[in-house]
C-alpha cells in the first residue's frame, strides 16, 4: 500500500526482561520501532521499522501546542502453542482512523496498519513474555509535527507504533476495587471528542483521578457532563451493571469510546443467550438498585485488565459496597473466557485472533 516496509536493525538490542522481573506497565521498551510520516500532497511515505529511540522535533512542531495527537492500545498474546497472536487489531485500526478524522488528520489504509503491527511484532518476537497472563502491550501513535503557531490542521504527520512487555494485570488474581463516582469533573462532552482516542482526553482526567487516589479510590466513574446524572466510564474503561439479571452497559452517546473489549464483551453475552442491554442509565438507577438489593455485579472493560470488578462506589460520600465486595460469577466468566482465547486456551470460534 505504502511501499514495502524499509528494516534497520538495531546494533545494541537490549537485554530482554527475564520471567522472574516484575514487568509493570510500559516500563520496558522493545529493541524496534514502526514509523511513517505524511506530507500533504504525497500521502504517508516512506515506511520503515527502525531501532526504538528518541524523536527530534522542532520545537513549534503543531502536537506540542495544538495537540493533535491520537493513539491504540492493544496486545500480542503468545499462546499454549507458542504462536503470537493479537486480539482483533483490526478493530483498533479503524478506531484509529475514527480518532484521526475527528481531529483533522490524515486516514491511515487499515490493513496495512494491521501488517505494520504484524511486522514489528515478528522483528522483536522475543520480547512477547511467556510467563502466564503477560503480554506485549502495543501503542500505534499519530503525532502533528509541521513547525508552525497557526492554529489550523498540520500538513505534516507521524504514524509510530512502540511496544512494552507488560506483566499479567492481575498477579494474584481478580481484584476487586473502589470507584469515586465524579459529580464535578467531565470527561467528555456531547460533539466533543470522548469517542475517540485523542491524547488530551486523558491529560484532562488526571485530576478527578488524582482526587479518586485522595479518597482511596482506585478510578472515577465519569457522569455525563450536562445533568451530571448518566454514567459513561470507569477511568479508561467502559463500564457493565448486573441489575436483577439482567446486563446493562451505557449506550454510545457520542461522548463514550467504544472499547473493543466492551464489543466483544457483549458479543459473548448474546451468544450466551444472557439479557444484555445497552442504554441510558442514571446513578439514581444504580443507587435504587443497591438500595432494593438487585445490583448484583458492576465491572469495567479494556484492553489492560480484560475486566475489572468494582468493589464499591463512592457516592455523595456514602460507599455503596457490591456484592458484598465479592467478585461476581459473571466476571469470572467473562474474565476466563477473553484471556482464554487469547492465551489459545479456548477455541476462538469469532475469528478474533490474528496471527503475527
Ligand atoms: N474507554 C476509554 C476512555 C479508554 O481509554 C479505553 C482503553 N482504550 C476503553 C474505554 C476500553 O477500550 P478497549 O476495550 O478497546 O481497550
Amino acid at each position: 500500500m505504502y511501499g514495502t516496509i524499509r528494516f534497520e536493525q538495531n546494533p545494541h538490542c537490549k537485554t530482554i526482561p527475564g520471567p522472574d522481573e516484575s514487568l509493570g506497565f510500559g516500563r520496558y521498551f522493545t529493541d524496534h520501532m514502526f514509523m511513517m510520516d505524511y506530507e500533504e500532497g504525497q500521502g504517508w511515505l516512506d515506511p520503515r521499522i527502525i531501532p526504538y529511540g528518541p524523536l527530534s522535533h522542532d520545537p513549534a512542531a503543531m502536537v506540542f501546542h495544538y495537540g493533535q495527537a491520537v493513539f491504540e492500545g492493544l496486545k500480542a498474546f503468545r499462546t499454549n502453542k507458542e504462536d503470537i497472536v493479537l486480539f482483533r487489531p483490526d478493530q483498533n485500526a479503524k478506531r484509529l482512523n475514527r480518532s484521526c478524522e475527528r481531529l483533522s488528520m490524515p486516514s491511515l489504509d487499515e490493513d496495512f496498519v494491521v501488517q505494520a503491527i504484524q511486522s514489528l511484532v515478528r522483528v522483536d518476537a522475543n520480547w512477547v513474555p511467556r510467563k502466564e497472563g503477560s503480554s506485549l502491550y502495543i501503542r500505534p501513535f499519530v503525532i502533528s509535527t509541521e513547525a508552525g503557531l497557526g492554529v489550523r490542521a498540520s500538513s505534516r504527520y507521524s504514524f509510530i507504533i512502540i511496544m512494552s512487555p507488560v506483566g499479567a494485570y492481575y498477579e494474584e488474581g481478580l481484584q476487586p476495587v473502589n470507584i469515586l463516582v465524579e459529580g464535578h469533573f467531565a470527561r467528555a462532552v456531547q460533539g466533543g471528542t470522548g469517542n475517540a482516542k485523542v491524547a488530551g482526553n486523558y491529560a484532562a482526567s488526571l485530576n478527578a483521578q488524582a482526587i479518586a487516589k485522595e479518597n482511596n479510590c482506585a478510578q472515577v466513574l465519569w457522569l455525563d457532563a450536562v445533568e451530571k446524572k448518566y454514567l459513561e466510564e470507569v477511568g479508561s474503561m467502559n463500564v457493565f451493571f448486573k441489575i436483577n439479571g439482567e446486563i446493562i452497559t451505557p449506550s454510545l452517546s457520542g461522548s463514550i469510546l467504544e472499547g473493543i473489549t466492551r464489543k466483544s464483551i457483549i458479543h459473548l453475552l448474546k451468544d450466551w443467550g444472557l439479557p444484555v442491554k445497552e442504554q441510558k442509565i442514571s446513578i439514581d438507577d444504580i443507587v435504587e438498585a443497591y438500595k432494593n438489593g438487585t445490583l448484583e455485579e458492576a465491572f469495567g472493560t479494556g484492553t489492560a485488565a480484560v475486566v475489572s470488578p468494582i468493589g464499591s462506589l463512592l457516592w455523595q460520600g456514602t460507599p455503596m459496597v457490591i456484592n458484598q465486595g465479592h467478585i461476581g460469577e459473571l466476571v469470572h466468566r467473562l474474565y476466563d473466557t477473553i484471556t482464554g482465547i487469547q492465551f489459545g486456551r479456548i477455541e476462538d470460534t469469532h475469528s478474533w485472533l490474528v496471527t503475527c
